[in-house]
C-alpha cells in the first residue's frame, strides 16, 4: 500500500495513460540489482529512486575520484564524497532522493562465486559495469535465475542497448565472444580507458529505463530482440575505439544478424541518427539454444 505522501509524490505518474496506484505498487514491490555505480549507474540509480522502485541493490568496489566528476552525479559531485566507496555514496544519495526506497549496497567485487547470492531475489539486473568480463558474469547469473539483464551504455559518441532475457531473446553469448573479450582484456584494457561524456550516458540509460518500466509494470511487452544504437557523430565511426572493440568481439552470428537488419559493423561509416536492428534469438547457440528449442 502506498502512503499518503507517496500518493502525492507520484501524482504525475498517475496522469500517465495506463498508470494507476496498482502500477505504482508494482514498482514499489520490485527489487533490482544495479552492478556499477559509476557513469551508467548514476542516471540508472537516480531514475530507479525517482520512479519509486521498492528495493535497489547496488554493487561497486570502486571509490569516487575527481576524474569521475564529468558524469557521475549520483555522488553529488561533492568533494566530501571523494574517496568514498561508490556503492555506499550512491546509497546515501538514493536515501536523499526518495526515502521510501530501501537500498542495500555491496562495496566489494562480484565474481562467479558470489554473484548469485548478491543478486539474491532481484527481478531485474542492470548492467552498468565497464568491463565485458563482468558483463558475462552478470549475464550468466541472469540466465541461471531466468531474469532479464538490461545491457546498455556508450561507445565513444554513440549509445547502444539490448534486453537479454532468453528464451524470449538472444543471450549474451549469442552476441559476444567471451574468448575474444578475455584476450583483449588480458592485453591491457586499463581502468579509465573509456572515452565518455554525460549526454550519451544519460540517453542510453533513459531509453533502457523506459524498457525497465515495461518490465516492472507489465502494461506492454518490452522491445525484445531489438539492438538499438544512437550516433552522436556520424563520421569517423569505423575508426572509433569503441566501435573497433565491438567489431572485434562480436560473434559471427551477431554480425550476420546485424547485416540482415541493414547494419554492417565492418563497413558502415555513416549512419542514421538511430539504428534499430532486429537481432533475434539464435537457435544454434550452445548456451541458450537448448532452452529456446525446449520452450518453443
Ligand atoms: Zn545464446
Amino acid at each position: 500500500m502506498l502512503k499518503e505522501r507517496e500518493r502525492i509524490r507520484y501524482t504525475r505518474h498517475f496522469l500517465l495513460d495506463g498508470w494507476d496506484e496498482e502500477k505504482q505498487e508494482k514498482i514499489k514491490n520490485t527489487t533490482v540489482f544495479v552492478a556499477g555505480a559509476g557513469g551508467t549507474g548514476s542516471p540508472t540509480i537516480t531514475m530507479l529512486a525517482l520512479l519509486g522502485v521498492g528495493r535497489i541493490k547496488i554493487c561497486d568496489f570502486d571509490v569516487f575520484e575527481e576524474s569521475n566528476k564529468n558524469r557521475q552525479f549520483i555522488h553529488s559531485i561533492s568533494d566530501e564524497r571523494l574517496g568514498m566507496n561508490k556503492a555506499e555514496s550512491a546509497a546515501l544519495t538514493v536515501h536523499n532522493i526518495n526515502p521510501n526506497v530501501e537500498v542495500e549496497y555491496y562495496d566489494e567485487k562480484f565474481d562467479e562465486e558470489n554473484v548469485d547470492a548478491m543478486v539474491g531475489d532481484a527481478q531485474i539486473i542492470f548492467d552498468c559495469v565497464d568491463r565485458f568480463k563482468y558483463k558475462f558474469i552478470l549475464a550468466d547469473c541472469a540466465m541461471r535465475k531466468a531474469i532479464p539483464m538490461l545491457f546498455y551504455g556508450i561507445m565513444d559518441y554513440n549509445l547502444f542497448g539490448y534486453i537479454f532475457n532468453p528464451p524470449e531473446t538472444a543471450c549474451f553469448h549469442c552476441l559476444f565472444d567471451e574468448r575474444k573479450v578475455r584476450l583483449i582484456e588480458r592485453a591491457g584494457c586499463k581502468k579509465g580507458d573509456v572515452a565518455v561524456m554525460s549526454p550519451t550516458l544519460f540517453s542510453s540509460a533513459g531509453i533502457m529505463m523506459q524498457e525497465a518500466v515495461k518490465l516492472m509494470v507489465g502494461f506492454e511487452r518490452p522491445s525484445y530482440n531489438t539492438f538499438y544504437m544512437g550516433f552522436g557523430k556520424r563520421h569517423g565511426l569505423l575508426e572509433e575505439r569503441g566501435m573497433r572493440a565491438f567489431r572485434y568481439w562480436n560473434t559471427p552470428y551477431f554480425n550476420r544478424a546485424s547485416k540482415q537488419a541493414g547494419f554492417d559493423w565492418k563497413t558502415r561509416d555513416t549512419a542514421e541518427m538511430f539504428e534499430l536492428m532486429h537481432i533475434p534469438k539464435n537457435r544454434e547457440c550452445p548456451y541458450c539454444g537448448l532452452r529456446i528449442n525446449t520452450v518453443y
